[in-house]
């Protein structure tokens, strides 16, 4: 396993992954994330949210099937991006893996937790399972901003005075 782990996400997919957490609040979301594995980091670079299978307790706990790992692989490759990880939320509590998480995760994909405090989606955090399946090692996110570009109507201070 590389020894410092990197997710970068640019602004707009982080805010995308906030409002489907509060969204489906108080049940957890969950999604895949699709973009590149480099040699330095990863890279997110677009989501496929999908539904939460987990009908027994979708407050804590999210479930994806093997048909959505077959369209997320499929979605990814399509768009010419790699299936990368998974994200989901944690609605109360925080964007710290749980013990289910551990035993259900697969190793080398990223595993992105966003806390959501009643309905307000707060930290974010990133996970990969050790090889050995033992632990979760911290991934460090890096959110690029997004360029934005301002659209306020010019006044002249001219005009304004007449
Ligand atoms: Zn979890």
């Amino acid at each position: 396993m590389k020894t410092d782990l990197m997710l970068r996400l640019n602004e707009e997919l982080a805010v995308r992954i906030r409002a489907h957490a509060a969204e489906t609040y108080p049940h957890e979301c969950c999604g895949a994330l699709l973009g590149s594995d480099g040699e330095s980091h990863r890279e997110v670079l677009d989501l496929l949210p999908l539904e939460n299978r987990n009908g027994d307790s979708p407050r804590n706990r999210f479930a994806i099937t093997s048909d959505d790992v077959r369209r997320a692989e499929k979605v990814a490759r399509d768009l010419g991006f790699e299936l990368i990880g998974w994200y989901h939320s944690h609605p109360d509590h925080p964007a710290l893996p749980s013990e289910f998480d551990r035993v259900h995760a697969w190793p080398w994909y990223s595993y992105l937790i966003v806390s959501v405090e009643q309905r307000r989606p707060g930290q974010i955090a990133s996970w990969r399972l050790a090889e050995d399946r033992s632990r979760f090692a911290p991934e460090r996110i890096e959110i690029a901003a997004r360029v934005v570009v301002a659209h306020v109507p010019f006044r002249s201070p001219l005009r304004d005075r007449n």
